[in-house]
């Protein structure tokens, strides 16, 4: 029987891509209107502004080897390896000229999905893959392995200003700060240079009612620039969970996976969804 894969982020989306290029039939099953998950960037202001994931690095071999394939087709390009308040050596971060979500959309080509229907129990399938935050998968199976993970909240800010005021800085990490935690040029990882700063929230912040002025606030103070011509927000839930392990959970024939499986980031979604999909080609009670 086919493989249903639920949650059409980027850890359901390797999933499926890897069974069906494995001849494994699986269909992917998504709440949301749009494909990507916290991989988003919204159509704003006449351009592409990332909402979800600011960037995107690469440490693991295979998922270096996707980035030059997306790079090749024009998808990515690197962006900047140092960010302002970065504690470690330089690292290269990768941005979409088309948004991040576009490397989603790119994934999901030729795989069916069914979009805008939330799944609300274990649908009957071989074997079921819940690639989601453990929270949300507790809404369709009461999985051990989801109750035990931990999750933080952020807010994005999108902060748009009449033209640019600030110092080329392309990206800052905002350390110890009450309410800011990241401030990045969304026109310059574009690279059309917009006058648009996206600020990421701390924790705190995001159980705050109404962030989004003080968020544009604490970055005029950061930068010492003027007021914005407007502030938009979006509230994540389950933004960033606490670091884990293995590469996924299994319960039967209902699998688990995500970025809880490492550390938080699209690169451990991407190995973890990959992951489930091996195992699944290799298991012969499929
Ligand atoms: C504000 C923010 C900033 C970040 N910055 C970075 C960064 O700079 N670099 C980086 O590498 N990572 C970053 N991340 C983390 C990165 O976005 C995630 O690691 C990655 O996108 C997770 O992918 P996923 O597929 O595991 O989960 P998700 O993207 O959350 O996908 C889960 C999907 O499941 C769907 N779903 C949930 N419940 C159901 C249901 N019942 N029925 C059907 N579908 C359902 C959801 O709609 C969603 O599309 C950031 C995240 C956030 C929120």
């Amino acid at each position: 029987m086919a493989v249903v894969v639920v949650g059409a982020g980027i850890a359901g989306l390797a999933c499926a891509r890897e069974l069906v290029d494995a001849g494994v039939p699986a269909r992917v099953v998504e709440r949301d209107t749009r494909v990507g998950g916290r991989l988003a960037s919204e159509w704003l202001g006449g351009r592409w502004v990332d909402t979800g994931a600011a960037y995107l690095t690469a440490d693991d071999p295979a998922f270096q080897g996707r980035l030059q394939s997306w790079r090749i087709d024009g998808l990515v390009r690197p962006w900047t390896d140092t960010l302002r308040g970065q504690a470690g050596p330089p690292a290269m971060r990768w941005a979409a000229p088309g948004g991040l979500r576009s490397l989603a959309e790119d994934l999901a080509r030729g795989l069916e999905v069914t979009l805008g229907v939330p799944v609300t129990e274990v649908p009957a399938a071989g074997a079921v893959v819940l690639a989601m935050p453990g929270p949300q998968a507790l809404a369709i199976a009461d999985l051990p392995a989801a109750r035990e993970q931990t999750w933080s909240p952020v807010v994005t800010a999108i902060i748009t200003y009449a033209r640019r005021s600030w110092t080329d800085f392309a990206g800052a990490f905002v350390n110890d700060h009450p309410v800011l935690s990241t401030v990045c040029d969304d026109g310059d990882r574009r690279g059309d240079r917009a006058p648009v700063l996206v600020a990421h929230s701390t924790a705190a912040m995001a159980e705050c009612a109404d962030p989004g002025p003080r968020m544009a606030g604490a970055v005029g103070e950061l930068l010492g620039i003027g007021d914005p011509v407007s502030v938009q927000t979006r509230h994540w839930p389950y933004a960033s969970p606490s670091p884990g392990d293995g590469w996924y959970a299994r319960h039967g024939h209902v699998y688990l996976c995500g970025d809880a499986f490492g550390r938080p980031r699209v690169q451990t979604a991407w190995l973890s969804g990959r992951a489930v999909a091996r195992a699944i080609i290799q298991s012969t009670d499929r």
